[in-house]
């Protein structure tokens, strides 16, 4: 196995015993990049020099003795974490040339533990996609089939983990960026409870829904990257305060006596036939495993998509007001007025998606629209929300798809933004409700791209989905399989 293709707990062994330092880890991390993503494109900056030195820093650490799981690890994280003097884009022409005076506090829990951060990853423009390709840096390829999409809009931290680019990375999800782009590049991806993790310095796209998550090669590296991310920050109000479990104590293969829910709004006849196989035999493995199911309904799962592009471009239109040109990004030149410098400072930075879902929130928060738009949104919400807490006084966890296809061809999408929107309809019901939910990888299409589960959990649930999580890999070899580039 090479040093760049380990997950963080097999390098972890290897730089405890000296076997290996952070420094070749991190170099074979380096040259592998090099190697491989003027294909992929996974990554916007790549940070070798301070990689180089962090994981020096990190060897004597090691050395001392101070050594911490996720020290020496290299990592990357999705360009939309804040990182104290390394460029920050979102992906976004408007933040090309942005260097944050701090760090995400989320970066800031690892860095001190002696994580390496090797660059900044793409991803849609401003988070808003699922394909990756809204970035104006260029699209990110599929490390499985170059010519599809890797899914989005943390598009980058899952190439890079499967082009075997980076040991684990971070993503946000605000309605299935961490989940979609797990599924289909063959990787774990887990979007914690909202409030479980801390945003603070992560860029805002929808502030009622953006939660931070780890994407990894397997199970026991999402649980040891969450236990180092989660808990309460002063800096962010949204971060609950209620203790940080030990997330990989549940690892253990038994699910004896869990019940887990099948919602029949998500078995609908219009899943790709790989998908519906792959679940097929996930259920069949989860029963072996000793789990129960219970038929459930989500019956309102019909309005999520729509109720999510009221509440995420409302949030949005609002949350992206800040870049005018004024205190930082880009500024048109020339302009003769100050109205006149707004205008063209965003008509220049922002790419179409961005622009479209600013118009469609300024015109959903609009007089005389809010009550029939905004405010009826959150309505639905409310019944969606309440949809999965009664689901949940019968069942432990629910068994769904992440996306109702494997990862489609660069460009089918693009031209109709609404059939984009839909394949997301599996993950936003979990934003909106503001839960738990992780995909791992449970199969593969007939044209050989990785198909992933989702698991949904209880709000704070993330023990039991990744106990859930973990039992299904340890039974399956999904996640041994490895993109060939
Ligand atoms: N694809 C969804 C959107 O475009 C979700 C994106 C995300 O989770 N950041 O808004």
């Amino acid at each position: 196995m090479e040093l760049f293709d380990l997950t963080i707990h097999e390098l972890h062994a290897k730089l405890k015993t000296k076997e290996i330092s952070s420094v070749e880890a991190t170099k074979a991390c380096l040259q592998r990049i090099e190697a491989t993503d003027e294909r992929v494109n996974a990554f916007i900056t790549v940070t070798a020099d301070s990689a180089l030195q962090a994981a020096a820093a990190a060897d004597s650490r090691i050395a001392r003795g101070e050594m911490d799981l996720l020290t020496g690890i290299p990592l990357a994280l999705k360009d939309i974490f804040l990182t104290k003097g390394i460029r920050t884009t979102c992906a976004s022409k408007i933040l090309a040339d942005f260097t944050p005076p701090y760090d995400a506090t989320s970066w800031g829990r690892l860095q001190q533990r002696g994580a390496v951060l090797l660059g900044k990853l793409n991803q849609d423009e401003f988070a808003m996609g699922s394909s990756c390709e809204s970035s104006a840096f260029g699209a990110t390829r599929n490390p499985w089939n170059l010519e599809c999409i890797p899914g989005g809009s943390s598009g980058g931290s899952a190439a890079a983990i499967a082009a075997q680019q980076a040991i684990a990375t971070l993503g946000t999800d605000t309605g299935g960026s961490i989940r979609q782009p797990a599924s289909h590049c063959g990787c774990v991806g887990l979007k914690p409870t909202y409030g479980r993790v801390s945003r603070y310095g992560v860029i805002a796209y929808a502030s009622s829904l953006d939660q931070v998550g780890p994407m990894t090669r397997d199970v026991r590296d999402a649980a040891i990257m969450l236990g180092a991310i989660a808990g309460h920050d002063p800096l962010d109000s949204t971060s609950v305060d209620c203790a940080v479990p030990d997330y990989t104590a549940g690892l253990q293969g038994d699910l004896k006596g869990v019940k887990i829910g099948l919602p029949k709004e998500y078995y609908i006849d219009g899943l790709d036939p790989d998908v519906k196989s792959a679940m097929d035999r996930a259920i069949a493995t989860y029963r072996a495993l000793g789990a129960e199911f219970v038929d459930i309904s989500l019956p309102n799962t019909d309005y999520a998509v729509a109720c999510y592009y009221l509440i995420a471009t409302a949030e949005a239109s609002s949350n992206l007001a800040r870049y005018d040109g004024v205190r930082f990004g880009h500024r048109a030149a020339d302009a003769k007025s100050l109205a006149e410098m707004y205008r063209q400072t965003r008509a220049e930075g922002f790419g179409t998606e961005v622009k479209r879902r600013i118009m469609i929130g300024t015109y959903a928060l609009s007089s005389g629209y809010y009550d029939a738009y905004y405010i009826k949104a959150q309505k639905v919400r409310t019944l969606i929300m309440q949809d999965f807490l009664k689901a949940f006084e019968s069942v432990d966890v629910i068994l769904t798809p992440v996306a109702p296809t494997p990862a489609f061809k660069v460009g089918e999408k693009t031209a109709d933004p609404l059939q984009m929107y839909l394949s997301d309809i599996f993950t936003i019901p979990v934003n909106l409700a503001g839960t738990c939910a992780m995909s791992i990888p449970a199969g593969s299409s007939a044209a050989g791209l990785p198909i992933g589960l989702q698991l949904i959990g209880k709000p704070f649930g993330e023990a039991e989905i990744i106990r859930a999580a973990y039992a299904f890999e340890q039974a399956t070899e999904w996640h041994r399989q490895k993109a060939q580039l």
